[in-house]
């Protein structure tokens, strides 16, 4: 049997964090030996062992700790694209956020009013969703439960890619696995951008914003831990109007800026004489790691397959035959439609960008995330949430069946099926 490779000790002092990306396919386990130390503001366990697969983290202390790292099947060192110690974070601003919001959570839990409903706003890789997981995590420690949003469908922390979700965070942040992810509350958009349907993006976030109302008005708690909204990293011209949109919908009052000086002069002239909105600069992390297009498009991917698969790949999904009569396959809009910035200047699409079509070619569907919807109705499937998602695995047009993969064995849960435009191969 090979010996395992030494460990790898990390001493740090109060204050700082040690900034580490786990190399693609790699993985390695972290443990805190001694003291405190949190990853986005989940607190490690003394002793416990953690494992960290190709993920960019930073193991921030308050008070000083000491780490151990240690390869899997290999020498640690192996396993690490990169790995060094900071000092210069900006936990402590992110800290004093915190303290704000919390103390609003309090003041609406005696008055039986609102909470605080925070909006994290900045380009793309500013640290947006690491701000979010941050402050939800504090307002945890605190016996709170926000409801975390996300309107980024983009990459899809609640969901997979292509929609915008809603979540009460219960309990902390899992290091390993993410967003403990209960009964979400999800729309489609079928588009990993609201770009080439824009009207149903803001039809989703109206309709979520009603549920969550009501959902907030009945339950004192919930209303007083109000909401964490992460958007999405697209900050100009109709980027910036959907932004506008979703602050009004939510009703939002706390709005969170990150690195964008000229977003949050944008933001601060519209609320100014604005008493009840509070509109906060924050500084970018200097961890915060860029990803480009390619690496954006491999995790939109990664996300699909932790849907089917689990993060630790030991879920069992189900591969399923059945004639093509037997799935109802819908489309929201004119299908693919051209993104705005393939229109001529100032052109207009004019088809209606909320009908709802039966899909014909079941070809066009091979190797498709496909939305299984609550709709009992196919005029329903406009406002109704998702029950969850299968993949076109193949297309066979000679026998007329398609196979799907799907979470589970057995029936779909409902009848109705929305397709958008996410294809990636799974198997
Ligand atoms: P997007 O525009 O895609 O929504 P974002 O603004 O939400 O991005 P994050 O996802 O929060 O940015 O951060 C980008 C990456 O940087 C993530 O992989 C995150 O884990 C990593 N990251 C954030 N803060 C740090 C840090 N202090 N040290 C190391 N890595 C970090």
């Amino acid at each position: 049997m090979q010996a395992q490779a030494a460990p790898r000790r990390e001493v740090l002092q109060k204050e700082t964090e040690l900034r580490l990306e786990v190399k693609e396919n790699h993985s390695l386990t972290l443990k805190l030996v001694k003291g405190q130390a949190e990853i986005f503001g989940t607190d490690l366990l003394e002793q416990q062992i953690y494992t960290l697969r190709a993920q960019k983290i930073a193991v921030f202390t308050w008070e000083g700790c000491e780490l151990q790292l240690q390869g899997i099947r290999e020498p640690v060192e192996d396993a690490i694209e990169v790995i060094y110690e900071s000092g210069d974070t900006p936990m402590r601003e992110y800290a004093n956020v915190h303290d704000l919001l919390q103390k609003r959570r309090a003041a609406a839990l005696t008055h039986g009013s609102e909470g605080p409903r925070t909006m994290v706003l900045g380009q793309t890789d500013v640290g947006k969703s690491t701000l979010c997981k941050i402050l939800l995590n504090y307002a945890i420690r605190k016996d709170c439960a926000p409801t975390m949003i996300d309107l980024d469908p983009g990459q899809g922390s609640i969901a997979p890619p292509a929609c915008v979700g809603a979540t009460p965070v219960e309990g902390p942040i899992d290091v390993e696995e993410g967003l403990p992810v209960e009964m979400p509350l999800v729309y489609f958009a079928g588009n990993v951008s609201p770009d080439p349907n824009p009207q149903l993006y803001r039809h989703h976030v109206e309709c979520m914003a009603a549920l969550l109302d009501k959902r907030a008005q009945s339950n004192l708690q919930v209303r007083a831990a109000g909401m964490m909204i992460n958007s999405m990293g697209w900050i100009d011209g109709l980027g910036y109007e959907l932004i506008l949109h979703a602050l009004n919908t939510f009703r939002v009052d706390f709005v969170l800026v990150i690195g964008q000086d000229r977003l949050y002069s944008q933001l601060g002239s519209i609320f100014r004489g604005n008493q009840s909105v509070s509109v906060i600069k924050l500084t970018r992390s200097g961890g915060v790691v860029n990803r480009p297009r390619e690496l954006r498009k491999s995790s939109r991917d990664q996300r699909i397959r932790e849907y089917f698969y689990g993060p630790r790949n030991d879920l069992q999904p189900s591969l399923v035959t059945v004639p093509f009569a037997n799935l109802r396959v819908f489309r929201v809009g004119s299908g693919f439609a051209a993104p705005r910035s393939a229109l001529p200047i100032g052109g207009q699409s004019v088809s209606n960008p909320l009908k709802v079509t039966p899909v014909t070619s079941m070809n066009d569907l091979m190797h498709m995330l496909i939305a299984v919807s609550h709709a009992q109705q196919p005029d329903q499937l406009l406002s109704a949430n998702i029950a969850g998602f299968i993949w076109i695995s193949s297309v066979d047009p000679v026998q007329q069946v398609v196979t799907y993969l799907a979470p589970c064995a057995g029936d779909l849960p409902a009848p109705f099926l929305l397709a958008g435009t996410v294809k990636t191969f799974l198997r």
